[in-house]
């Protein structure tokens, strides 16, 4: 079997490194980036020499794109999956994508005999780097069971939530948790340092109590640390915020707390910072106090 993966950035990166590391398949790799290439041609991957070529001689290809749109141009756009992977051939989006364009690209991958499954996953970089990722998967059961294996090889949990576009919902809906989560963080960090109260004790106190969250946690050592350097991109999470949104939109549930951290995100983004970390939207709240908000060592 050959394996193809397109998008090696900071999830698809060490996800396809340990895919590669372990199966006994030839993978296939494919990004806009050399460096990202050259990165999983360093363990054993083999550098694709195009999309089309990857797409008409993989039996199951992956990828781990930005956005919606990207992924569409990948499957739909000229020299792509839907034109040239074979019939018989798996599609597997690890991406963070919108439940109506996977549906979509599922319809018309069908009509090519190609199976799709939507299958995102949850855990950020450190987790995709140590391989105990949690991968989500939609689709036909029995497509989800021949490639259970694949999947395993990257992530240490494996859930077949349902029908094509199923995961996309789980996936979007445990991101607004943790955005909220963050947000609310941030603003519980701004007003104990406005209160003059030691930021490390009130920290440990959180993280020891009832306020704790994987949230919180995750803000020790990027934002509350001074880091903004992009694990995650603000874009890509503000991309992953406005689809739960719509979600709630199109299913009439009354966003009470989502399209405020949307505007959160909004702000970081006008103050030019979506190309930082998603937890950069700390600096809102220090521009509009005007002071850092930092965890003492
Ligand atoms: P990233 O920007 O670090 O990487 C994306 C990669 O795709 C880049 O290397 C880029 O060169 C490549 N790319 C873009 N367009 C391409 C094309 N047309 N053909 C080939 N390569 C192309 O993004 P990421 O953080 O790795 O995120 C990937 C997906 O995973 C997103 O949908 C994101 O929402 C999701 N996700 C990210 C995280 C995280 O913590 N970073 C966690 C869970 C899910």
């Amino acid at each position: 079997m050959k394996i193809g993966y397109i998008g090696l950035g900071n999830m698809g990166g060490p996800m396809c490194r340990n895919l590669i590391k372990g199966v006994n398949h030839q993978v296939v790799v494919h990004d806009l980036n050399p460096e990202a290439v050259a990165a999983c041609v360093a363990v054993g991957g083999t550098a694709a020499e195009s999309l089309a070529k990857l797409a008409a001689e993989c039996d199951v290809i992956f990828t781990s794109l930005p956005m919606p749109k990207h992924v569409e141009a990948v499957v739909l756009g000229e020299g792509g999956i839907a034109q040239h992977a074979k019939p018989g051939s798996t599609y597997i989006d690890l991406s963070t994508n919108s439940p109506a364009v996977v549906k979509r690209l599922s319809a018309e991958l069908a009509k090519k005999g190609i199976a799709m499954l939507d299958s995102p996953v949850t855990g950020g970089v450190p987790r995709a780097t140590a391989g105990t990722i949690v991968v989500m998967a939609g689709g036909e059961e029995s497509v989800f069971e021949a490639n259970r294996a694949l999947l395993a090889a990257f992530s240490s949990t494996v859930v077949h939530v349902g029908p094509i576009g199923t995961a996309s919902v789980a996936k979007l809906l445990n991101n607004m948790l943790a955005f909220c989560n963050a947000a609310a963080a941030m603003e519980a960090m701004t007003m104990g340092a406005m209160a003059g109260i030691d930021l490390r004790k009130l920290f440990e106190i959180i993280t020891n109590g009832s306020g704790d969250s994987a949230a919180i946690r995750g803000l020790e050592h990027r934002a509350l640390a001074g880091k903004f350097e992009a694990s995650f991109h603000l874009d890509l999470a503000y991309k992953d915020l406005s689809l739960a949104v719509e979600l709630a939109t199109e299913h009439g549930v009354p966003g009470m707390i989502a399209p405020q951290v949307l505007n959160l995100m909004r702000m970081a983004r006008g103050m030019g910072l979506g190309g930082e970390d998603s937890s950069t939207s700390l600096k809102v709240y220090e521009r509009v106090m005007g002071r850092e908000v930092r965890l003492p060592k």
